[in-house]
Formats: C-alpha cells, sequence, structure tokens
C-alpha cells in the first residue's frame, strides 16, 4: 500500500508568496485533471499530475471534455476553494448556507456585539425607502444597546445579554464568514444565486465567479443564470393560486413543534435494518423477526449498539431507515442555528410577522418586553410598506425575533447527533427547546429506537440508568 499527500488547501498569501511570477498558473484543476484520468490511465498518479503540472491548457482541456463532455462531474469535486465574505447581510447568508455541500463558518451574534452595521438593498434605495429604512436600522440598534445593557444591569453574563439582545437585530444585519467549497458545489451555488430575486444574492454570486471562473475555468463552466431556476418565484406564486392562501393564526413567544409524519412501525424498521445488516436473512425476514421477538428484546436489540457509545459517538447507520417529519415554528435567530444540519432537508415559508415574535426570558426579566414590541411594530409597518413596492425585499426589515414555519425532515442517526449538540446545556435556548421538543416527540412514536436520544450533558447519567 502507498499513501501520499496529492495536495491541500493553504492560504493565498503563502501561495502567492511561494509562486512568484506563476501565481497565474496555481489552480486546484491540477488536482481534477490528474485524479479524472486515474480510470483510463494505468500510471501512477503522480506522473498524472506532473503531466496536468507541465501544461495546465491541456489539463484544463480534458477536464472540459470529462466533466462537461463525459458527464463525469465529481471529478471536479476535487477542487475545493475557500472564501473570505464580509459585508453580506444575514438575510443573504440564509440563502447561501442553504447549499448543503459546502462548510461554512460565521460570525457569532451571540458571541459578538453588535452595532451598526447593516446592509442597504439596492431594491430598497431604488424605491426610494433609504430614510425609512435607514430610520429603522437605527432604532433598532439603539434598543439592542439598551435591551443588551438592561439584561448585563441584572448581572446576566456578557454572552447572555449579547444572545438575547440581538433578537432586536434585523436581517439586514452585516456578517462575516468563511466558506469552504468544492467546484461542483459551487457552480452550483453560483448558477442558482445568479438567477436569485435579491440584487445581493446576484452581486455575491458575480463576486464568486469573477475569482474561481479565472482560478478553475474548466471546472466553474456554467455560472449563468437559468430560466429554470429565475422562475421559481413566479411558479410559486401559481401554487398559492392553485392552492388557495389563509391567514395564519399566531403561535406562541417560543419554538414550537409538531412530529407531522414518521416511517410507519419505525421500532420493528430499526430492528430490522440491524437484524439484515448483521445476518444472511433478507429484510422481509428481517422485518418478521424484528416484529416476532416482541417489545422488551427489540429494545435490548438496539440498546446493544449502544453499550461503548461515548457522547460524541454517533449511532449506527442502520438508525438511517427511520425518518421523522416535523414542522416548526421558530425566530431566525433559531432557523440561523437549524439550517446548518445539513444532512435535514429543511423546507421553510417566508418569514410571516402574523405569526408574532419570540421573546427571550431575559428580555422578559429586564422588563423589555415593551422595547421589543415596540420595535417588532416598526419594523412590521416598514415591513409592510417596502412590501408594496418592492416585495422580494421586504424581509430585510425583519427582525431576528420574527418567526417562520419550517418542515425539518431527518433521519433517526442524524437526530441523535442533533439533539447531542442542541439539547445540551451549552446550546441556545430557543433551540435547546426546540430539540428537546423534538425529542420528546421522538421518544412517543420510537420508544426504543429513541433510549438514548439527550444532549451531551445529560448522556452518562442516561446511560447509566440505561445499562446500570
Ligand atoms: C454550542 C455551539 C456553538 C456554535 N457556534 C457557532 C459559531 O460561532 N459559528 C458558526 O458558524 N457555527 C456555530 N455552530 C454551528 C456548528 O458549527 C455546526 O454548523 C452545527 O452545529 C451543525 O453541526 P454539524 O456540522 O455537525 O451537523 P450537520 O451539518 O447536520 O452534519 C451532520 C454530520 O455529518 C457530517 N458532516 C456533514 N458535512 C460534513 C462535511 N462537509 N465534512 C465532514 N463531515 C460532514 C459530520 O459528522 C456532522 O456531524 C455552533 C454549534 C454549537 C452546538
Amino acid at each position: 500500500m502507498k499513501v501520499r499527500l496529492g495536495g491541500y488547501n493553504i492560504d493565498t498569501k503563502t501561495i502567492r508568496e511561494l509562486a512568484g511570477d506563476r501565481y497565474a498558473d496555481m489552480t486546484p484543476e491540477i488536482i481534477s485533471a490528474s485524479y479524472a484520468r486515474i480510470s483510463r490511465d494505468p500510471r501512477d498518479v503522480g506522473l498524472l499530475r506532473d503531466e496536468a503540472r507541465k501544461d495546465v491548457e491541456k489539463a484544463r482541456k480534458s477536464n472540459r471534455a470529462i466533466v462537461f463532455g463525459l458527464g463525469h462531474s465529481s471529478i471536479a469535486e476535487h477542487a475545493v476553494f475557500n472564501f473570505d465574505v464580509m459585508g453580506i447581510s444575514r438575510l443573504a447568508v440564509e440563502s447561501v448556507e442553504h447549499f448543503r455541500l459546502a462548510s461554512f463558518t460565521e460570525k457569532s451574534q451571540r458571541y459578538i456585539r453588535l452595532g451598526r452595521d447593516f446592509v442597504v438593498p439596492e431594491e430598497i434605495s431604488k424605491a426610494g425607502m433609504k430614510r425609512d429604512f435607514k430610520g429603522l436600522m437605527r432604532e433598532l440598534s439603539d434598543a439592542y444597546q439598551i435591551v443588551y445593557e438592561s439584561i448585563r444591569a441584572l448581572g446576566a453574563e456578557d454572552e447572555t445579554a449579547k444572545e438575547d439582545a440581538r433578537y432586536l437585530m434585523p436581517l439586514a444585519t452585516t456578517a462575516q464568514f468563511g466558506m469552504t467549497v468544492n467546484a461542483r458545489e459551487l457552480e452550483y451555488m453560483i448558477s442558482r444565486l445568479a438567477s436569485h430575486p435579491l440584487a445581493e444574492l446576484r452581486e455575491f454570486a458575480s463576486r464568486l465567479y469573477g475569482v474561481a471562473g479565472r482560478i478553475a475555468p474548466s471546472l466553474v463552466k456554467y455560472p449563468d443564470p437559468t430560466e429554470y431556476f429565475k422562475a421559481v418565484p413566479s411558479v410559486r406564486n401559481e401554487i398559492r393560486e392553485i392552492a388557495g392562501n389563509k391567514k395564519s393564526s399566531p403561535g406562541g413567544d417560543g419554538p414550537s413543534a409538531i412530529l407531522v409524519d414518521v416511517t410507519p412501525d419505525p421500532d420493528t424498521r430499526l430492528a430490522a435494518a440491524l437484524i439484515f445488516a448483521s445476518t444472511d436473512m433478507g429484510h422481509s425476514e428481517s422485518m418478521r423477526r424484528a416484529a416476532k421477538i416482541g417489545k422488551r428484546r427489540r429494545t435490548d436489540l438496539i440498546a446493544s449498539t449502544m453499550k461503548t457509545m461515548k457522547p460524541h459517538d454517533s449511532v449506527w447507520r442502520e438508525f438511517e431507515n427511520v425518518r421523522l417529519l416535523y414542522e416548526v415554528i421558530v425566530s431566525s435567530s433559531c432557523f440561523a442555528q437549524l439550517k446548518r444540519h445539513r444532512m435535514a432537508t429543511i423546507i421553510t415559508q417566508d418569514y410571516l410577522p402574523s405569526l408574532g415574535i419570540s421573546i427571550p426570558d431575559s428580555v422578559r426579566k429586564a422588563g423589555q418586553v415593551g422595547l421589543l414590541r415596540e420595535v417588532a411594530s416598526t419594523s412590521g409597518r416598514v415591513y409592510r410598506k417596502i412590501s408594496s413596492r418592492v416585495e422580494k425585499a421586504r424581509d430585510y426589515a425583519l427582525l431576528n425575533a420574527h418567526r417562520r414555519r419550517v418542515l425539518f425532515e431527518i433521519n433517526l442517526r442524524e437526530l441523535y447527533h442533533f439533539s447531542r449538540l442542541r439539547s445540551d446545556i451549552h446550546a441556545q435556548w430557543e433551540i435547546r427547546q426546540l430539540s428537546d421538543m423534538m425529542c420528546d416527540l421522538a421518544a412517543e412514536m420510537i420508544p426504543s429506537g429513541s433510549i438514548l436520544l439527550c444532549g451531551k450533558d445529560s448522556f452518562d447519567q442516561r446511560k447509566k440508568d440505561l445499562f446500570g
């Protein structure tokens, strides 16, 4: 066996320093080109890479032929980029982090005290609403500072004050994030965002292409908006017309969750998957055995996979055979965290001011619910005004406290991972409440499969209760 390092990502400054005059030739296309030839050329991949390095244009030609000509698209996944992104709104970040095959690390509004940095969207300036919008932004950041100070005055930690005062901040607040993405996903991201109704996202797509199209033209080849993606808003309107629409009634002031659907007979399905993988029986026979052994032995069978488990271990892949579909209502603050779970299928509605706002306990204790409601109401007025002129840009005026409905589909294996992080004591309060609700609902329907569904902090105790 031989394992050799073929390449790895290093920062651009170092590449520039090392490459000198050859900087323009530095491209991850070399890696893709050499791997692309592995399937048809018996020579050592190191030699294939040397060839690609010697003649970059030839390597590009080969990439184009293999990735786009033959449709062997996964070749483009071997080229990876890191992007520093600054000065983009939180609202736009939601659409960027929609892409599941990329990695993100974002400035946390939980750990950083916010100032007056926000985006003024092109649509709002063009609609002559800049003054209203900036007035709202000023009002919100003043209110944020007041609420932050009031929570601190109660003796709360700085982190709690920042974590909860941010519920008053708008979705136009600027963010900063690092993104690592391969060329295949990047091309898809660019094309989709270039077709987006918001100018900010179209600009983002164009900036991404400005960089990636220069460095890896053979792998990011179709960056243009498409009629298919551009049609999405009008198709949604058609769907609304066909289905009709009904005003939503306000929820409470915290998160809520309903378990809409779950794999039928989930414990048996899970036990059957474990039997299937551990024996020579087909799936039907495994189902019959799983049903026949009864509830207690099914629980023992499932529990046996967890005997040596530690809080950071994931449950076995067989748990993925059980799927759960939740309908949840969460604030934008909570959604910012929820959307980061890339193994889930997340379908969102628009933010609906009629769903009310989420109210942190500390804001209540600090006597600032009135101020939160007041700024939410101003934000609602500006939202409606923007909506009447340029509907697509209205969400910039909403707060982190505003809410939306989300369909969240997740398999049981990923729900374990989710609960470890989000039902844990270190998790932010709203997503912790949500995670606890989701786990309780799962436990009702999947009593055996959910035996160790809990946060990292309660794992040891739960395991002790289970195994002694
Ligand atoms: C206490 C806490 C604080 C946080 N603070 C911040 C913060 O300040 N800034 C910030 O940006 N985020 C923050 N996060 C979010 C965090 O970084 C994750 O994005 C989020 O928890 C989702 O977890 P995940 O990536 O493990 O899950 P998922 O995306 O649901 O993935 C599930 C699992 O699949 C695997 N997986 C998925 N994608 C990949 C991949 N590309 N490569 C390898 N394995 C993969 C991993 O095993 C992963 O655990 C915080 C999270 C917590 C719990």
